[in-house]
């Protein structure tokens, strides 16, 4: 079953401690159908400017990402310039431009308006709303936001947020839209606000789930060297969702292994910068990072009882 997930595509500078890029594809909706394509097919809705490369256009073609819905317009595309602290999980904003996404207000085509399965990537909760309302009878619906938005549009995130399924945050966007520093009780709380399911994305430290009558822990996949953490979340959001609708229902255990499979994206998505590490990787590579990661939690691993 097909994902159509609306987002960020754009242009990224990053600085980190140990080196760059400039004007790299990146954007919330980049990384997340990048992910997403291998478990499931996936359609973008998004605007890109003037000046979008043409092999940036072939890029998700090639790896069969629909993107009938990516529109150019006139214009300059969405640009991003962030900064990594040497802690890579603090990391300032330098500047963002929203560019031909300041008033991109689109119509889905009748297939993305027919989808099963919703992402509400990184964007204005007005645009999120706006694509939202032209699903007809949308399964399973998800949204990620992020501090800008939260400070700057919280009125209309908050109307949002009944009309989720689930909500991914990180726990520094947890603690600023619910007002509570613990983290347990920030998971509850925007639990109140609407969503069914609240994922808190906790960089290097990992990933919480938080549901009515239910709570998931996993850890981060242990990695010697993170290259560039720009969009992980992104890709954890991308493969979560992609093996939902792969299983075209939502059980507590599909959940679970949904987290997983996010994680694992996730790592891999920043051993390189940019959406290379994404870009470029096969499905051996995931399936093989999957079971390390099972054997790295599980205690019972059949690998190790019998020792
Ligand atoms: P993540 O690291 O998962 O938070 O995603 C980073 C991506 O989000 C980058 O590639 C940026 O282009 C994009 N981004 C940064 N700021 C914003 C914003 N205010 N709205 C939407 N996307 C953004």
């Amino acid at each position: 079953m097909s994902i159509v997930v609306v987002g960020t595509i754009g242009y990224d500078t990053i600085e980190t401690q140990h080196g760059g890029v400039t004007e790299a594809l990146g954007g919330s909706a980049s990384f997340f159908a990048l992910a997403a394509r291998f478990f499931s097919p996936v359609s973008v809705v998004a605007a890109v400017g003037s000046d979008f490369r043409t092999e940036d256009h072939r890029l998700f073609a090639e790896r069969s990402i629909d993107i009938r819905g990516m529109v150019q317009r006139e214009g300059p595309t969405f640009r991003w310039h962030g900064r990594y602290h040497e802690d890579m999980n603090i990391r300032d904003t330098i500047s963002v431009a929203l560019n031909v996404f300041a008033d991109f207000m689109p119509d889905l085509l009748p297939d993305q308006r027919r989808s099963d399965y919703v992402f509400l990537a990184n964007i204005s909760p007005d645009l999120q709303q706006h694509v939202l309302s032209q699903v007809a009878s949308p399964k399973v619906v998800a949204a990620d936001t992020m501090n800008h938005w939260i400070a700057n549009e919280r009125a209309g995130l908050v109307r949002l947020l009944p009309r989720l399924d689930i909500l991914t945050v990180n726990d520094e966007e947890a603690r600023m839209l619910s007002g509570e520093h613990n983290l347990v009780k920030a998971g509850r709380a925007i639990l109140k606000m609407g969503p069914d399911t609240v994922l808190v994305k906790r960089g290097e430290y990992g990933v919480l789930l938080f549901r009515q009558n239910s709570m998931f822990v996993v850890p981060a996949y242990p990695l010697e060297e993170v290259i560039d953490p720009t969009g992980a979340g992104d890709a954890f959001a991308g493969a979560f969702m992609g093996w939902l609708a792969r299983n075209g229902r939502v059980t507590e255990s599909i959940l679970r292994t949904a987290v997983v499979y996010g994680s694992v994206l996730g790592s891999l998505a920043v051993e390189r910068f940019s959406v290379e590490g994404l870009a470029e990787l096969a499905w051996d590579e995931i399936d093989q990072r999957y079971r390390t990661f099972i054997e790295l939690t599980d205690s019972h691993h059949s690998k190790w009882t019998s020792q």
